[in-house]
């Protein structure tokens, strides 16, 4: 059954009515453009095929409550009165609540049914589908237009300041505005966005190696802090503002391994810009290349892939139908994203994943993913 149904289904067995709106919220991947979000850089990610559903009925009593297929623990709470952040999926919910309520907005309480195929931690960004889909649901039943990069910019702050994770406005930007069969280049200093064209006939494949960054590894901060003094060392306040020649010129006197991570942000920024022309030009082969070279440029410059990520980009890379495949992600384990030939996609990602388990006896998961449009109440 699709989730669409599902979530309408299980809100008529416990409401006895149909729901006043269905919700759908994706989740997203980065095609290219990676650790150049907080050096105010350029990033392209895309919605994929796969979301947070919410369907729901207006309340009169200023409270919200949901109930998520894939929890145990309901939630239920009043907006007037969010106590402080607590533990457990609710938080999402809470804090894109307090971060309207903190930008002026007039919220009304509402009640439903949530479920998602977007797996969780897979860095497929499952939290921000589920902040997207909370600030419609407010959005839907107080009758107000959507906003995409105000919900975004919503979405970071409950994840910064309710929920205490430290990320980028990137995946609740992509979840809020997408388009179908497009990425989203997307301007991190100013949030302007461009609509690019995937280029015609082909699948994006997201292979998880199946490997995790452990959360007391300090590799992303390390990385933000080498590129914050790596910016002061060429007088510019972030890495955006650096060009080739300015950073060939000035280098001397500069540590080797900071000089690696401000040649990755350089090049990488450079490589977005390229690979948009590439997809604007419907050329997969130049576009590819752009993401191989991402890869390389994550591995030797910036160093956060792992064992594992570089084994998989390399599989996908050589095996038959791979235009380019690249980490994705913020790195240490997760995800490599593949742009391959759509009539191949099947079986690249058989093959690939047989490969992969024959050297790690680990199973890949594999999601095969179209472009799908941003945040948006479904009709009927
Ligand atoms: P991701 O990379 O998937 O965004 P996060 O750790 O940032 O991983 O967010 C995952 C969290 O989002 C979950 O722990 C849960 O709190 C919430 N979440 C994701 N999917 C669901 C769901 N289907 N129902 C309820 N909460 C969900
Ligand atoms: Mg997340």
């Amino acid at each position: 059954m699709n989730l669409k149904k599902l979530v309408q289904q299980r809100f008529e067995e416990k409401f006895g009515e149909q729901p006043a709106f269905v919700i759908r919220a994706p989740g997203r991947v980065n095609l290219i453009g990676e650790h150049t979000d907080y050096n105010d850089g350029f990033v392209m990610p895309m919605a994929i095929d796969r979301a947070v559903w919410l369907a729901i009925r207006p309340r009169e009593d200023g409270r919200v409550s949901a109930h998520s297929l894939e929890m145990d623990d309901p939630i239920d709470f009043e907006i007037s009165n969010l106590g402080k952040p607590g533990q457990g999926w609710g938080e999402y919910v809470k804090g894109v609540t307090w971060a309207l309520l903190e930008e002026g907005f007039e919220l009304s309480g509402w009640e439903g049914v949530l479920t998602s195929d977007i797996p969780v931690g897979a860095g497929l960004s499952s939290s921000a589908a589920l902040e997207m889909a909370t600030a419609m649901a407010f959005m839907a039943i107080s009758n107000t237009e959507w906003n995409a990069p105000q919900m975004a910019r919503i979405g970071q702050r409950a994840e910064n300041d309710w929920a205490g994770a430290n990320t980028g406005i990137m995946d609740q930007m992509i979840s809020a505005s997408a388009a179908q069969d497009h990425a989203l280049m997307i301007d991190c200093r100013d949030l302007s966005t461009q609509l690019v064209p995937l280029p015609p006939k082909t699948s994006i494949v997201i292979l998880d190696t199946m490997t995790r960054h452990t959360h007391t590894g300090s590799g992303y901060n390390d990385r933000r802090n080498e590129c914050e003094a790596a910016a002061k060392h060429f007088g510019v306040e972030f890495l955006r503002d650096l060009d080739k020649v300015t950073l060939q010129k000035n280098s001397i006197g500069l540590d080797k391994t900071l000089l690696r991570r401000a040649i990755h942000v350089v090049s990488e920024n450079d490589r977005v810009i390229q690979a948009m022309s590439a997809m604007q030009n419907q050329d997969p082969h130049i576009m590819g290349l752009f993401m191989n070279a991402s890869h390389d440029s994550l591995r030797d410059n910036f160093e956060v892939t792992n064992r594992d990520l570089d084994l998989m980009a390399a599989l996908a890379q050589e095996t038959k139908g791979c235009y380019g495949a690249r980490m994705t992600g913020g790195g240490f384990g997760g995800c490599v994203v593949a742009l391959v030939q759509e009539e191949q996609a099947e079986r690249f990602a058989t093959e690939v994943a047989a490969d992969y388990f024959n050297v790690t006896d680990m199973q890949p998961h594999i999601y095969i993913c179209k472009a799908t449009g941003g945040t948006e109440v479904v009709k009927n």
